[in-house]
């Protein structure tokens, strides 16, 4: 592969000098995750993730081993799923490959015995006496110990493949929901958004069976950042996907839409029914003043903004999006601290 070359040649060296170095230079921990980090930010200097590094480094956040893995999940998340992805797949053909070599190998010595079984009875049907008998019952039973004992360990070898396949099975179970999960609030990840809002409506289309969508953004989020301190930020956005969680827990579907957006798809019910649990979403956030666990720091209020929309027959998952975000910033401009519902805009 092309990616296998790149990394071979002396150009790698120089990277890996030049990640090294930088890591040296920022007073950076050189773990394996910030060198990742770091590699990335030389090979593409004005990419997305040499951005976000640069902005924390003039915010004088400190790079903790949290903060990296935020920063993989975001800008490295592909390469880092498909490798584990490909690890894992790897691992399961070899056991699959060693468990059919296992019922091979069983195949072939049943064929054996079945041969066994034949040439005896060929051999009686020539001399049924005496002597042949006691030859062909000695041979018989030698030949069904044989076979006992090899099914004995073809048992035990194929048990060993099934508890490695249903281990190797349990891992692509775990990569396939972390794939689907942001990091940092445990909710679904904007992908798995994206997925679950299409299936509504192809849904929608086939049986007729409506949904609604909510988007909620944090107000003024950018001001509490720059006052506390982007890892405060990052506490108050598990607090806010908590608070969604408590009142849209599943059948209801709850996402990180984006950065402080969040998004909750209600399948199955009308405006009227969604409305009042956003409604609930958003006081409860509001109730009390938040303050910092390692603190106690009081941080204040923290509000919300959200938009409602129902799927409308003809609607594109992007129509729909934008009817919601719609709502949401007519939300904003009537002072924020508030819901919207698409209905009610003229
Ligand atoms: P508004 O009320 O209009 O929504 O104002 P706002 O400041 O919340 O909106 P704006 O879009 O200007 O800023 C969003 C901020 O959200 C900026 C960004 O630093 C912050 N943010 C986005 N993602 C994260 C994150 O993962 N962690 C933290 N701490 N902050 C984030
Ligand atoms: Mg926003
Ligand atoms: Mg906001």
């Amino acid at each position: 592969m092309d990616t296998d070359a790149k990394f071979r040649s002396p150009e790698a060296y120089e990277l890996a000098r030049l990640a090294l170095e930088q890591l040296e230079h920022q007073r950076v921990w050189p773990t394996p995750l910030n060198y990742e980090l770091w590699s990335q930010v030389i090979s593409e200097p004005d990419g997305p993730l040499a951005q976000e590094i640069e902005r924390l480094r003039v915010a004088g956040e400190a790079l903790t081993d949290d903060l990296a893995e935020r920063l993989a999940s975001t800008y490295l998340p592909k390469a880092r799923l498909s490798e584990q992805i490909r690890d894992t797949g790897q691992a399961l053909s070899r056991e699959l490959a060693s468990a059919e070599q296992v019922i091979r190998t069983a195949q072939e010595s049943s064929e054996s015995f079945s041969s066994r079984l034949e040439e005896t009875s060929r051999t009686l049907e020539n001399d049924p006496t005496g002597p042949a008998l006691q030859d062909a019952v000695a041979n018989l039973a030698d030949a069904t110990l044989q076979m006992r004992a090899q099914n004995a360990s073809f048992e035990r070898a194929l048990a060993a493949s099934t508890s490695e396949v249903a281990v190797l099975r349990e891992q692509l179970e775990t990569i396939r929901k972390e794939a689907a999960t942001d990091t940092l609030t445990r909710l679904a990840n904007r992908r798995a958004f994206d997925e679950a809002i299409e299936r509504c409506r192809a849904e929608a289309i086939e049986t007729g069976r409506g949904f609604c969508l909510a988007l909620l953004d944090i107000d003024h989020f950018k001001k509490f950042n720059d006052i506390w301190g982007h890892q405060t930020g990052d506490q108050v956005l598990k607090y806010v996907a908590s608070a969604i969680l408590k009142h849209a827990p599943p059948p209801r579907f709850a996402a990180r839409f984006g950065g402080e957006e969040f998004a909750i798809i209600a399948a199955g019910e009308t405006l009227s029914a969604t409305a009042p649990l956003v409604e609930r979403i958003l006081r409860d956030v509001s109730a009390a003043n938040v303050r910092r666990r390692s603190t106690n720091d009081n941080l204040g209020i923290i509000t919300l903004s959200a938009g409602i929309a129902a799927y409308r027959p003809g609607d594109t998952v992007h129509s729909l999006i934008e009817r919601a975000d719609a709502s949401l910033y007519q939300a904003k401009r009537d002072g924020r601290n508030r819901l919207v519902v698409d209905n009610d805009l003229g």
